[in-house]
């Protein structure tokens, strides 16, 4: 019998369940590229309810427990003392969050030496020591597809958000306000505009669809070309790497992996070269961009405004300056955890679960690591080279 440890971020502060919205949520049929939704066996959750935050289980603890294994539910993960460090040492399968990361280092995989699975509940697994799961012949499984589209819609709602000026606007709102030029005097269009993609991959590609009804004029750079019908029907200019791409555009909305190519690409000197005035929008990983080069080009007038739903570390300290900076429009890590894309990751989840428990192979689209090296997915988005993974610390 295998002991599951799950890490997931806290309840809301006002309790759980929480009062939903709504009382469903749409059923989709299929992504947008053919790949079938996740497919387990069955589900002991009704979708739509907020099963990402600890009560909420992704849904699992019935199955589990049916059929003799123990799991562990902790958001308790920093520190030789916490849960989740305590409760390793005899742990066979670790399931994480991108959004509340419990950060597999080398020394933690070096402390669990029963670990067989790091499987991430979500999408990007670099805050797991890619190099160091294959050294111990551990094997990395995450749910792909299973919340890009959110996060492309909200990377098109940060965009729409900077350039019209949404949050000072809203803010003179709650306030009490009526301070029209005030909320105006940094609002433009977006139509027109040069907006282009830093990845044209599931997110990326979601996100040039999403913009090409707004007239603007699409750019993007990838490390493959995408095929000549996308580009001609989208009307896309591609770019032979970042620095093309960075200098030709008003806007930039970050869709790579982070690994050793993207560490830290977005550094003063890469931000220096764009047009004044530029935006920056993030939802891939915070450390593509250097943390207090993004802060000083929005106090010199550099960008014109940066808006992330990513950080470093998560969660980040109180004082961390990307809380305070001018014209941003942050959100903690939430564009891939909507109460959408948790019905279909928790459902993901079980499917790895019930493959791995039972021995059948996981489907080689969720594969990041196995066998002792990159496989699946992992091996088209990742880099095992010694120097990765920069997402843990390294
Ligand atoms: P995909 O694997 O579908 O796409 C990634 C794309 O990035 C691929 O087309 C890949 O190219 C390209 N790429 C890799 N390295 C580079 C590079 N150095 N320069 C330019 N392009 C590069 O991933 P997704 O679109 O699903 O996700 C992208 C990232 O978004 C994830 O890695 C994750 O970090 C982040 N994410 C964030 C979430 C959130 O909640 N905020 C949720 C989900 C994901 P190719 O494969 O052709 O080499």
């Amino acid at each position: 019998m295998a002991k599951i440890l799950c890490v997931l971020y806290p309840d809301p502060v006002t309790g759980y369940p929480p009062a939903y919205a709504r009382d469903s949520i749409p059923s989709l049929g299929e992504y947008p590229d053919g790949q079938t939704l996740p497919s387990p066996s069955a589900v002991d959750f009704t979708p739509g309810e907020l099963l990402g935050s600890a009560s909420g289980e992704l849904g699992l603890r019935k199955f589990l427990e049916e059929q003799g294994h123990e799991l562990v539910v902790t958001s308790d993960k920093e520190g030789p003392d916490s849960v989740f460090d305590r409760e390793l040492a005899d742990t066979d399968v670790v399931i994480s969050q991108p959004f509340w990361p419990a950060y597999l280092t080398a020394e933690r995989i070096a402390a669990a030496p029963k670990l067989k699975l790091a499987l991430t509940a979500g999408i990007g697994s670099d805050h797991v020591d890619l190099d160091a799961a294959i050294k111990a012949g551990i094997t990395v499984a995450e749910v792909t597809f299973s919340n890009s589209i959110s996060v492309a819609e909200h990377a098109v709602m940060q965009i729409l958000a900077l350039v019209r000026s949404f949050v000072p606007s809203h803010e003179w709102v709650v306030k009490g306000g009526w301070n029209i030029a005030d909320s105006v005097e940094r609002a433009y269009d977006l139509e027109g505009m040069d907006v282009g993609v830093l990845a044209a991959g599931r997110i990326g590609q979601a996100v040039l669809r999403r913009l090409a009804p707004f007239d603007v004029r699409l750019h993007y750079f990838d490390t493959h070309r995408l095929p000549a019908e996308v580009e001609h029907d989208l009307g896309l200019t591609f770019h032979p790497d970042a620095q093309s791409l960075a200098r030709s555009v008003d806007v930039v909305s970050i869709h790579a992996p982070l690994h050793p190519q993207t560490y830290h690409l977005f550094d003063a000197g890469l931000i220096g070269s764009m047009r004044r005035g530029s935006y920056i929008v993030n939802t891939a990983r915070a450390e593509i961009v250097v943390r207090d080069d993004i802060v000083k080009a929005l106090e010199s007038g550099r960008l014109a405004g940066y808006a992330g739903d990513v950080w470093y570390p998560q969660p980040p300290a109180a004082d961390h300056p990307w809380r305070t900076m001018p014209h941003e429009a942050m959100t903690p890590h939430v564009s891939g955890t909507t109460l959408s894309a948790q019905a279909r990751y928790a459902a993901g989840t079980r499917e790895i679960l019930e493959d791995f428990l039972t021995g059948r192979p996981i489907r080689d689209t969720y594969l990041i690591v196995n066998g002792g090296e990159l496989a699946g997915t992992g091996a088209k988005s990742y880099t095992a080279d010694g120097s990765a993974s920069p997402g843990t610390g390294k």
